[in-house]
């Protein structure tokens, strides 16, 4: 990720808690707190936000759907429209449509993934706030345009001047993360043009994860490796599946045939892995009995990095996520699956 992007710039929780507490001081405590939940805590950029309209909400199924447009005249998207244009020219295109035609057709998302359904039942203030403010204007009164200078006036009043809007998409983005939504997920809410992006937030989260781990734990090195050592894994939504699955009576042969199933599946580029019995022997010992990797070498009498190397391919296929990107090569030290909860 780049210097000074903005996950660099996020509110830390208590921050977020600081601002919205801020809003309280204003001539607008509801359309200021309606900003800051809208995109801090589900995500949406601010130029969705400031075009919300009531037939976006789905109250019911506790949707928001941004459409992939909506008839505007606000500056924001005039002068949106104009970069458009000027940028057509540049590249020699033609603008087929005057600016006033083109102009019916906006507001636009950013990018056509910006097209997408946003879950906003998870959070009560969200649900309320959202209510009360589309029932009084029907949408969002304030323009894109408007909401960022707002916005800078309230961080400025919390006394956080070093926060930037467009930092609580971020902010919302490490916490979906941090609960655990999955990459694909993570980049449908966001509404990303790649996965990467959202690959990116979730290896953070994994790294805000493990100083959670420390601050439990204490921040002894000692303490944190008899637990479990630098290289801790939480486990995905499958890995998790599997964590808690009830063990069958042929569970070592449908343990084999679902890891084949999903080795076909990822690993499809690369033929030359093939999972073999001692492997999901490790696959077992990892997520069923908790071992060690040193532990699991011992057992199976193999070598410790060659555990790792099937570790690694439990990675691929997955199921387990490191918490500490930075040791994705190696495996040379125990390693545990450990299930984090995360609030
Ligand atoms: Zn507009």
């Amino acid at each position: 990720m780049k210097r000074g992007s903005a996950r660099d710039h996020m509110p830390s929780k208590e921050e977020f808690e600081k601002l919205l507490k801020a809003c309280e001081l204003t001539d607008h405590p509801l359309l200021y707190r309606f900003i800051v939940l809208m995109t801090g805590i589900i995500g949406m950029r601010i130029g969705e936000v400031g075009h919300i309209k009531e037939t976006w909400v789905d109250f019911v199924r506790e949707i928001i759907n941004i459409p992939s447009h909506e008839p505007c005249n606000c500056d924001y998207c005039r002068n949106t429209l104009k970069k458009t244009r000027k940028k057509r020219t540049g590249k020699k295109k033609k603008n087929t449509k005057t600016f006033e035609e083109e102009l019916k057709e906006y507001w636009k998302p950013k990018t056509p993934a910006g097209v997408r359904s946003i879950p906003f039942g998870f959070n009560r203030e969200v649900k309320e706030v959202l209510q009360e403010v589309i029932t009084r204007y029907e949408g969002c009164p304030w323009s894109p345009k408007q909401i960022e200078r707002r916005f800078r006036y309230l961080r400025d009043l919390a006394g956080m001047p070093h926060i930037h809007a467009h930092a609580l998409r971020a902010y919302a983005a490490t916490n979906f993360a941090y609960a655990g939504i999955n990459a694909a997920t993570l980049q449908t809410i966001m509404g990303w043009d790649d996965i990467e992006t959202a690959v990116k937030y979730i290896r953070r989260s994994g790294a805000l994860a493990e100083k959670e781990f420390e601050r439990v734990f204490g921040k002894k090195k000692d303490s944190l490796s008899k637990f479990a050592s630098k290289r801790i894994f939480y486990l995905t939504d499958l890995g998790k599946k599997l964590m808690n699955r009830k063990i069958r009576k042929d569970d070592e042969e449908w343990l084999r045939c679902l890891l084949n199933r999903l080795h076909e599946r990822y690993l499809r580029q690369n033929s030359s892995v093939k999972i073999s019995a001692a492997d999901f022997k490790i696959y077992q010992l990892l997520t069923n009995k908790n071992m060690y990797q040193s532990q699991i070498a011992k057992k199976l009498g193999i070598r410790h990095d060659e555990v790792g190397d099937r570790i690694k391919i439990l990675k691929s296929l997955g199921i387990i996520e490191p918490i500490n990107p930075d040791s994705i090569p190696k495996f040379y030290k125990a390693t545990r699956i450990v299930p984090v909860v995360l609030d």
